[in-house]
């Protein structure tokens, strides 16, 4: 079994392909570097798995026959404003918007949020394409808050700014190996290996 990533995230190449090795063992696991690059993808969707959808086609369009495509739409819902940033995570402040332009943007509009007000979670989407076309869906999500200051150097995006659930540190400091576990992202592919082992085995193709 193959499968390509259809993201050009280095950080989400290493999470996911670490969460799908770990849960299912399958070797073949590619970036989209191998055949020449993911396709420009315009995330023009008002939605994570429409979003999603977009970018698992067009690597579908171009990868070779008989391979498994994974795509994933993910961002940060806030309950103070509505669900933003949502769709619009990766550019808040801007078509280009660095993630430190999205942090300080985001921090300037909670600036009076008191504290109980601050939840968010991470969402995640997650869509598998078969080689035979079809497509399974997988949603999942990371509860937390957010600080008044961003914490910590690791991850990407907003982790600097995310405590979740339970933890008193930002993603950005409390690192891999506990992102791994915890995040909307790692979830949702965890569900998406557990379906993926258990179909496949089940019907005989082995993983
Ligand atoms: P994408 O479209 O799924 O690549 O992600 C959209 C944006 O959501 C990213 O550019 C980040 O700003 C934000 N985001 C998604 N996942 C994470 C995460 O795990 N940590 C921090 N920010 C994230």
């Amino acid at each position: 079994m193959k499968i390509y990533l259809a993201t050009t995230n280095k950080n989400k190449i290493r999470e996911v392909s670490h969460i799908l090795y770990s849960e299912t063992n399958v070797l073949g696991i590619f970036s989209p570097d191998e055949i020449g690059g993911m396709p420009e993808v315009d995330e023009s969707e008002d939605s994570f798995l429409g979003n999603a959808r977009l970018k698992a086609r067009a690597l579908r369009a171009i990868a070779p026959a008989g391979v498994w495509i994974v795509a994933d739409d993910s961002g940060l819902e806030v309950d103070v404003l509505g669900g933003k940033p949502g769709v619009h995570s990766s550019r808040y402040a801007g078509e280009n918007s660095t993630d430190e332009e999205n942090i300080a943007k985001l921090l300037r509009e909670m600036e009076s949020v008191p504290d109980g007000k601050r939840s968010a979670r991470f969402v995640c989407f997650a869509v598998v394409l078969e080689p035979s076309g079809m497509e399974k869906i997988f949603r999942d999500a990371c509860e937390g808050v957010i600080t008044r200051a961003p914490a910590g150097d690791q991850g990407f995006g907003y982790d600097p700014l995310f405590i979740p659930e339970g933890f008193d540190k930002t993603l950005a400091e409390l690192g891999a190996d506990i992102k791994d576990r915890l995040s909307h992202r790692a979830r949702a592919m965890k569900e998406l290996a557990f379906w993926l082992k258990y179909t496949q085995t089940a019907f005989g193709a082995g993983v």
